[in-house]
């Protein structure tokens, strides 16, 4: 059956599952009393381990929806493994993050506590429900994991040898990224990290520098904001390493 996207639903549960589900509150909500649909609407759920699935709405009120399991219409896919570990910002500027992030593919989002980070108050449930909206309506069949706030120190202590950084440095004295990131297919997984507004102090800057697999790499000759630097690396990632 061809994929037509439709309004589509990321779930924890299995699917097909017993072929009959019913939503959750919120889900409930969105689908009833913002999308307003009816009984015979057909929408698509995904868990981000059992594809894509068509469902036909068989229940429809204010207070339940209840769906059918019908076919699957895209198996699960391998996405691309790069994690964006970022220094938090403010409020509108981090949700807008997570979900710039989600669309433009990231694995993992890592809060990351720095020497110079302003906030470390990071409501999680929140950004994860910004990354489930923005995978829900860029046809991703998963969704990007949200971590609790973690700090530099203990993040570095505890990294996995196997994974490559991505150092976005600005101190403007790194390679263009384009050039720097070594080619190789399929990549090992990667993480791309941005320090906050103040950058990252001397000694998280030498810490970086001196892992292993770590690429400092420049975004160009202007100072970016955080956001919008996370946004062009995730970019400069995909388009040299990734699946663009
Ligand atoms: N400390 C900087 C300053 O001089 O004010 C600003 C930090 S910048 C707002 C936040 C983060 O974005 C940086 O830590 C870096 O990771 C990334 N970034 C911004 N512009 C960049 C550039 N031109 N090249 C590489 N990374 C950049």
């Amino acid at each position: 059956m061809a994929y037509t996207a439709k309004t589509r639903l990321f779930i924890e549960d299995s699917l097909p599952g017993s072929g009959l589900i019913d939503l959750d509150k919120g889900q409930t909500h969105y689908l009833a009393n913002v999308m307003r649909v009816t009984e015979g609407t057909r929408i698509n759920l995904f868990n981000g381990r059992d594809g894509e699935w068509q469902c036909l709405v068989t229940h429809a009120s204010r207070k339940s929806v209840s769906l059918l399991v019908e076919e699957k219409v895209r198996d699960q896919k391998t996405e691309p493994d790069v994690w964006l570990v970022f220094a938090p910002i403010k409020k509108a500027r981090i949700d807008f993050m997570a979900q710039k992030a989600t669309e433009l593919g990231a694995s993992k989002l890592i809060p990351l506590l720095t020497a110079r980070t302003n906030t470390d108050r990071v409501k999680v449930d929140r950004l994860a429900l910004n990354a489930i909206e923005a995978a829900e309506q860029c046809e991703r069949l998963n969704v990007p994991e949200v971590t609790e706030p973690i700090k530099f120190k203990t993040l570095m202590e505890e990294w996995p040898s196997e994974r490559r950084i991505m150092f976005c440095d600005e101190m403007r004295n790194a390679e263009s990224a384009i050039h720097a990131l070594p080619k190789g297919s399929p990549p090992p997984p990667w993480a791309i990290f941005i320090g906050p507004e103040g950058g990252f102090d001397d000694r998280e800057r030498e810490t970086l520098a001196a892992q292993e697999g770590c690429v400092s790499v420049s975004l160009g000759p202007r100072i970016l904001r955080a956001d919008t630097a996370a946004m062009a690396a995730l970019s400069l990632w995909q388009a040299t390493l990734g699946d663009w």
